[in-house]
């Protein structure tokens, strides 16, 4: 999925956390890169087609994959960094050469102010798009197809892309113009603004699984009616009676496993991915979405709501206090001596980049706390035996190429969920004593 700089604030802008909580494993990671080899986009077109989807099992592992597992998930690592800098000098480049201020006088022709900022901002934005391009195509069309993730063909993984790129600069607008309005007219904007971001964040996490993700994929009642209902039994064994539950044909990008539970005042959903549905046994099943009813539950939508909402007021009030002395330090090369100048969003993003990787550590370990809690209460609600939960980790582990055993150092930095293997050893070792007590 697309995802350069401007992505990047956007979630920052309105609360990333939130969806990120219920998916069972990290969604694609970010994108950009650079690119090894120069590719021409038909060159692309023509000669790269998805992996052949697989008919024989992938599980147990076999040797091969193991071995594609470590080298994809040594990539991705290497990937966050590359991702990160890469990302940060584009943005200072397009910075330091005045280039942003030209865009923001090229924006001066839609004359009234809204316009002007949402003109400069879909400059920028196709800009940026453009320059990360290639690292885009590599990352993730090319990199998911030599790994045999990718069913679209490339045009259709792009049309999707640019999809994703449109949706940003329709809906980008409001937290953008929101922000420019109170930095220009406020001292205290970073406060204003986390506040009142929040409805737009709720807005979004109601709106998205309706409105956003069927516009990329087809959702329907899922059709295995014995799985359905032993779904909706459990869901109402965890109190969450009246969801729909639907299969998502998650296929139709990647074969890589999920699947959640979402929705706020009333509206709830139980969404489980085909690919899911054709590799995992019902006990699988039932303790993944287990897990994800945990999480819904336990109210951990609001909870990461609050926590995001904390982090974007911390984030902001941190840039206010940095942000203008880097403009007084370089606002010749700049070209703008204001935050309230729309041409300072290069910078903005850049220092709000930084922040968020200084600080992923703590948000992450938050999250990995809320993922141990949601193991537990899927043991416990779906009360499947510790192979059966055993099991669908270490499939999770095969599918989806995750290391179950990363470095430490990577997992506390990266990683919002525990590492597989320990999250495995969790639920054998709680299943022990949970049975014990049973016996006695
Ligand atoms: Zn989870």
């Amino acid at each position: 999925m697309f995802r350069p700089a401007i992505t990047t604030l956007f979630l920052i802008l309105v609360g990333f956390s939130p969806s990120s909580l219920v998916a069972v494993t990290s969604p694609t990671d970010s994108v950009t890169l650079k690119a090894d080899d120069s590719l021409s986009l038909t060159e692309l077109a023509t000669t790269i087609t998805p992996a052949e989807k697989t008919e024989l099992p992938l599980y147990p592992m076999s040797q091969e994959r193991k071995q594609n597992l470590i080298e994809y998930s040594q990539f991705k690592n290497l990937w966050r960094f590359v991702d990160f800098f890469f990302g940060i000098a584009i943005l200072a480049l397009i910075l330091f050469t005045g280039l942003s201020a030209k865009l923001r006088n090229w924006a001066k022709v839609a004359r009234f102010r809204f316009f002007v900022v949402w003109l400069f901002m879909i400059l920028f934005l196709i800009l940026d798009y453009l320059v990360n391009l290639p690292l885009s195509i590599y990352r993730s069309f090319i990199v998911e197809s030599r790994y045999g993730f990718m069913n679209q063909t490339f045009m259709e993984w792009w049309s999707e892309d640019l999809l994703g790129l449109l949706i940003l600069a329709v809906i980008g607008i409001v937290p953008m113009w929101f922000f420019y309005r109170l930095v220009s007219k406020f001292k205290k904007w970073w406060l204003i603004f986390s506040i009142g971001a929040i409805p737009f964040m709720i807005l979004m996490i109601v709106i998205a699984p309706v409105v956003i993700s069927p516009m990329f994929n087809k959702f329907e009642p899922i059709k295995d009616k014995a799985l359905e209902t032993k779904l909706v039994a459990l869901a109402s064994k965890a109190g969450i009676e009246g969801a729909d539950v639907f299969q998502v044909n998650g296929s139709k990008q990647s074969s890589k496993i999920n699947a959640y539970v979402t929705g706020m005042f009333g509206s709830k959903r139980i969404v489980l991915y085909d690919t899911m549905i054709d590799n995992f046994t019902h006990d699988e099943i039932l303790f993944v979405m287990g897990h994800e009813m945990g999480h819904y539950v336990k109210q951990h939508i609001w909870w990461g709501l609050g926590l995001a909402i904390a982090f974007v007021m911390f984030s902001l009030w941190l840039t206010n206090l940095l942000i203008y002395r880097i403009i007084n330090r370089f606002k010749g090369r700049f070209k703008f001596d204001s935050l309230s100048d729309i041409a300072s969003l290069p910078l903005l993003l850049i220092v709000l980049s930084v922040i968020t990787f200084i600080f992923q550590p703590i948000t992450n370990s938050v999250s990995r706390y809320m993922e141990r809690s949601c193991d537990l209460y899927g043991m416990d609600i779906s009360g499947v035996d510790g192979e059966s939960a055993a099991t669908a980790f270490d499939k999770l582990s095969v599918y989806n190429l995750s290391d179950p055993r990363p470095h430490p150092f990577i997992e506390f930095w990266f990683y919002d969920h525990p590492a597989l293997d320990k999250r495995i050893a969790f639920v054998r070792q709680y299943a022990v004593e949970r049975d014990r007590q049973t016996i006695h």
